[in-house]
């Protein structure tokens, strides 16, 4: 019997904090339907991907709805939220007969109007479809709880920081799901949360204490009948299950799966001191020191400018215009105004910009420079890396230009820098260069770990910053979380 799965992706990772609101028109743009969804994705490292896989080896059929990522960006519109939520509902209620559903969310989405986006998508998909299994394919740094996935037969994350098993976990989610339609098995599902709220730049799942723990999810899975996925969470997205958590399903049921979640949590718990400060963060001034006492040998060293959540900060820029420290690329700062205005002035010209730091007074204002045009145009080009590899990304109207001793890529949509693809494009490579500038929190360490000669993770007063103290939270309940908590009082338990 060939099943027939219908496929359904809405994807954002939201910083509560950032001003610009991504809008229906916004997710419109990276938005696929129907056949194009096979058509982008099979073969790739992606979620779609792996469920197209997973979903062909065993002849079931894929009904694709609509996919739509947009990667790690401001809060979604409540419109927005609740148009492919519908598009979802009519899309389920107009496809003939189902066996079952693959939704591929965040877990981190964050709308004004919703308590809990992934929850309201799951719930609507539920109303509508009271009897058809539904499997959840998340981000690692997704914010979830019991509630969150109540709706849900299977649910399953990425279980790498950098997210370099896309493709695996769509598999996971579609296998799960035809396990269930095969064999009529129904899984148990349960979450435990430590109340533990790390930043970004410390979920890199190869960092101590965090692969310890990871790996003894792997043993339990090697010794049962169960996936889990111990989740990073997502700090900057304040909702009232903000934080780390442990997902299990678990073929032995509800009990099962409850009783290995509380006992990583419980491992995560213990280890919360080590787990928020697995890493340096370094002041700028210090990184700089540290670049000038280096011997040159040819590799780039990486300067991480992880509190950017816009990809526009200008803090580390501004240091590096006075900076003798070799040559700079600072690849993909996202300036729309300044790609036009070079565009405009063509290649080989010069221009004056006010360039960067336009997203909020957090990201340090714009820098006004006299840049020579060294290309521009419209880019768009396919992933080589291993995070998301093979998938399509739209840089739009792209400016590559020169400030000094600083080349700079000036984009014009949202892009991740994490891989050798911002230098590929322009016939270069890393290794051109002396110090790279990213902005990435963990996916740039797949490709830069090995290349690079020295990482320096350095804070800026930005809207991501390393002491989650200094978030704002209003939803998220921080008296009962590390590191808010007082840590004396719960030293020798576990009651949390
Ligand atoms: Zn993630």
């Amino acid at each position: 019997m060939s099943y027939r799965i219908a496929f359904a992706g809405f994807n954002l990772e939201s910083v509560t904090a950032v001003h610009q609101i991504s809008t229906y028109s916004d997710f419109e743009r990276v938005c696929y339907r129907g056949k194009e969804i096979p058509e982008k994705y099979r073969g790739t490292n992606t979620v779609a991907g792996g469920v197209l896989k997973a979903l062909g080896a065993t002849g079931a059929e894929m009904v694709p709805l609509f996919h739509t990522l947009l990667g790690a960006l401001g809060p979604a519109s409540d419109d927005a939220v609740t148009a492919y939520a519908n598009e979802l509902v009519q899309g389920l209620t107009g496809a003939g007969d189902l066996d079952g559903l693959v939704l591929y969310l965040h877990g981190a989405c964050w709308a004004a109007g919703f308590e809990d986006v992934e929850r309201y998508v799951i719930d609507r998909a539920r109303a509508v479809m009271p009897d058809l299994p539904i499997s959840v394919a998340l981000d690692y740094h997704g914010n979830v709880d019991d509630r969150t996935l109540d709706g849900a037969d299977i649910a399953v994350a990425y279980h790498h920081s950098p997210h370099i098993d896309m493709g695996q976990t769509g598999e996971r989610a579609a296998s799960a799901l035809l396990r269930m339609l095969v064999t009529g098995e129904k899984p148990g599902l349960a979450v435990a949360r430590p109340g533990i709220v790390i930043p970004s730049i410390m979920s890199a799942t190869r960092l101590e204490p965090l692969a310890s723990i990871i790996a003894n999810a792997r043993a339990l899975e090697a010794a049962n009948d169960c996936d889990i996925s111990v989740m990073g969470g997502f700090a900057y997205s304040d909702s009232a299950n903000t934080g780390m958590s442990v997902i299990c399903l678990d073929w032995d049921g509800e009990s099962a799966a409850r009783e290995k979640a509380e006992v990583l949590s419980a491992q995560l718990w213990q280890a919360r001191e080590a787990l928020a400060h697995s890493i340096p963060v370094v002041q700028l001034e210090d990184a700089l020191k540290a670049i000038e006492a280096e011997p040159a040998n040819g590799l780039p060293t990486v300067l991480l400018e992880h509190a950017d959540r816009m990809n526009d900060s200008t803090h580390i820029l501004r240091a590096l215009m006075s900076c003798d420290i070799g040559r700079i690329n600072v690849p993909f700062l996202l300036d729309p105004e300044c790609a036009a205005q070079a565009h405009a002035v063509g290649i080989g010209n010069e221009a004056y910009l006010s360039l960067g730091g336009k997203s909020a007074p957090e990201a340090g204002g714009p820098l006004d420079v006299c840049a020579k045009i060294l290309w521009s145009g419209y880019k768009k080009y396919t992933v080589s890396g291993r995070y998301q590899q093979g998938a399509p990304v739209d840089l739009g109207l792209t400016a590559l230009i020169e400030v000094g001793n600083i080349r700079i890529s000036v984009v014009s949509h949202f892009a991740f820098a994490v891989d050798g693809d911002p230098f590929y494009i322009f016939d270069e490579k890393p290794e051109d260069y002396d110090v790279i500038l990213l902005r990435s929190k963990t996916h740039f360490r797949d490709f830069y770990e090995p290349l690079a000669a020295a990482i320096h993770v350095v804070d800026t007063p930005d809207l991501g910053p390393a002491d989650v103290r200094l978030i704002p939270f209003r939803q998220f309940d921080t008296a009962h979380a590390y590191p808010w908590r007082d840590v004396v009082q719960t030293s020798n338990t576990n009651d949390h």
